[in-house]
């Protein structure tokens, strides 16, 4: 899918050489054939294909389909340990990445890299979006992100996205989870002017037993274990 950031957001699909504008197509009829042939990144065909499209090979040994694609917790470029292809995974995995809530049918919470956040959220569908942290890689990222798993789906509700059943929600009310939005790095650790999670995690809630999860949380952020 090609998604162009206009107003209203243009999305156009690429079939073999040709480009189809989709936007020109709203309400008019449409027939889908099925050819039963799957087409993989890497160009070939083949009749079954795994996550996102990957086919056999691509799926189990394409450093883009290893884990930290799908599960960015799980991300260990910053560690310098190799999933698949360690230069591809520390290009991807080590630059400013965001979690963001969106509406697509329903609230959700998402990671993705800094740079193609609205890309991303145009190929969702979102009609709402709000950036809820800021981290410096995809693995402090997915550590947020699993946390607020707990309270909010990860998953788009393409159903309600697709039939424009959705309400609008106060992202900003939804917003409660944090209330700064940004992670000190290690080496700021013992001093910084502007509060960040760090701060308002240490400062003020460590002390809160009221608050499920925390004991666990706490650790995983500051030293990526739970003890
Ligand atoms: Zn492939």
């Amino acid at each position: 899918m090609i998604t162009m950031h206009e107003n209203p957001v243009r999305y156009a699909l690429s079939i073999g050489d040709d480009i189809l504008q989709v936007n020109g197509l709203i309400n008019k009829q449409l027939e889908f054939y099925f050819s039963h042939k799957h087409f993989c990144y890497c160009d070939k065909i083949v009749d079954k294909v795994y996550r996102n499209n990957f086919c056999y090979d691509c799926y189990f040994n394409n450093p883009a389909a290893g884990d930290a694609i799908f599960r960015p917790e799980l991300s260990k470029a910053h560690l310098g340990i190799a999933d698949r292809d360690l230069e591809f995974e520390q290009r991807y995995q080590l630059q400013p990445h965001v979690v963001y809530l969106a509406n697509s049918g329903g609230l959700k919470v998402g990671v993705t890299r800094q740079a193609q956040k609205a890309t991303r959220w145009m190929d969702q569908g979102a009609n709402q979006t709000i950036v809820l942290a800021e981290t410096s890689n995809r693995h402090e990222a997915g550590l947020i992100e699993i946390a607020l798993k707990e309270h909010v789906a990860d998953k788009t509700n393409w159903r309600n996205m697709l039939t424009n059943n959705f309400d609008a929600v106060d992202l900003l009310a939804e917003k409660k989870f944090c209330s700064s939005t940004w992670l000190r790095k290690r080496s700021q650790i013992d001093y910084l002017e502007e509060p960040d999670m760090f701060h308002d995690v240490f400062g003020h809630i460590i002390n809160c037993n009221w608050q499920p999860g925390m004991g666990t949380l706490i650790p995983k952020f500051i030293f990526g274990t739970n003890n």
